[in-house]
């Protein structure tokens, strides 16, 4: 179906288009009121030592229960949450959601007894040029009484090309005080390697793509020596490797033996309710 767009120009009618910006523009009006009505949830995925297969800790990811659409996945509403705004709000309620659950973990382990479990959360760019992003932080740490090292933050490397230094200050206070600092989605923007002196950066999250290179055997040759290079960088410059979307055994053992640390993907799990990454530990720790 073509409709008149004046004179001899067509254009064609994408009723699929259509949908989206009618559901973009709904969603967007939901959106400032979601938050008050508790609409959004927190699910967790485990982050596991690829040496041991120990349950390191957990990456928290953010999903809306909408009362027509159902459970939205983050990649819908991130970009409206950061372009309306709301994303500060929103991520601040993620970060003292998260850490509470991370504390939560620690008293049901009885203190460390399992080794603390650590929480991964995304920080989107608005929230790292937000002037309250630092205080947030601090003060979450204190009213639940996690120590900031259980902490890290995990930040795309797009966000940070190019970051000044006013940009970097606030990662730079949070860095100093034992918060860690994750390079997400690393190795789909356009690295500058040598920038990453610079950043004041812990963890390299090697993006998805390379895992899925190792899915094949024997994985691409060419692939395999990215990966470690980056990986030995990393190290280099004390940094430690996670990878993300590792979906099987065969892509562990490969990772593994390309000297990475710590890994998450549906192979051990999806992310999925609090309770389920207690279990998973506590199967982990009793054997
Ligand atoms: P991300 O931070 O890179 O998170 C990893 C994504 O990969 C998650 O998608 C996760 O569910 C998915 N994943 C995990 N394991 C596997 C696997 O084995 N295979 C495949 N195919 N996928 C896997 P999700 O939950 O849809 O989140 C998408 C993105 O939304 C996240 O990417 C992150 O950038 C953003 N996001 C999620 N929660 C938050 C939040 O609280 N704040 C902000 N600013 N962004 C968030
Ligand atoms: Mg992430
Ligand atoms: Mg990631
Ligand atoms: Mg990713």
């Amino acid at each position: 179906r073509a409709k008149a767009a004046g004179g001899n120009r067509f254009e064609l009618a994408d009723p699929e288009a259509d949908a989206r910006a009618i559901t973009r523009h709904g969603l967007t009006t939901a959106l400032p009121t979601a938050l008050d009505r508790g609409e959004f949830f927190i699910e967790y995925q485990p982050l596991v030592h690829l040496g041991d297969g120990s349950v390191r800790g957990a990456e928290a990811l953010v999903r809306w229960l909408h009362p027509q659409h159902g459970v939205l996945s983050p990649d819908r509403f991130i970009p409206l949450a950061e372009h309306t705004g709301l994303i500060v709000p929103l991520g601040r309620w993620v970060l003292e959601q998260s850490v509470r659950q991370a504390r939560e973990w620690r008293d049901v382990n009885g203190g460390d007894a399992l080794g603390p479990l650590r929480i991964n959360v995304n920080l989107s760019p608005c929230q790292l040029t937000h002037p309250g992003l630092v205080q947030d932080t601090v003060e979450i740490l204190e009213r639940t009484g996690v120590a900031p090292d259980a902490l890290c933050l995990e930040v795309t490397e797009s966000a940070l090309i190019g970051a000044d230094d006013d940009l970097l200050k606030p990662l730079r206070r949070l860095a100093e005080m034992g918060v860690d600092i994750a390079l997400d989605d690393f190795g789909t923007g356009y690295s500058n390697l040598a920038n990453l002196r610079r950043l004041p950066v812990s963890v390299l999250k090697l993006d998805r793509s390379f895992t899925q290179s190792m899915q094949q055997f024997p994985a691409d040759p060419v692939d395999l020596k990215i990966v470690e290079g980056i990986v030995s960088l990393a190290h280099s410059l004390d940094l430690a490797v996670t990878v993300e979307g590792v979906e099987t055994g065969a892509q562990a053992e490969q990772l593994r033996i390309l000297g990475c640390d710590t890994a998450q993907g549906w192979y051990y799990a999806r992310p999925g309710p609090p309770e389920r990454l207690h279990e998973l530990a506590l199967v982990d720790a009793t054997g």
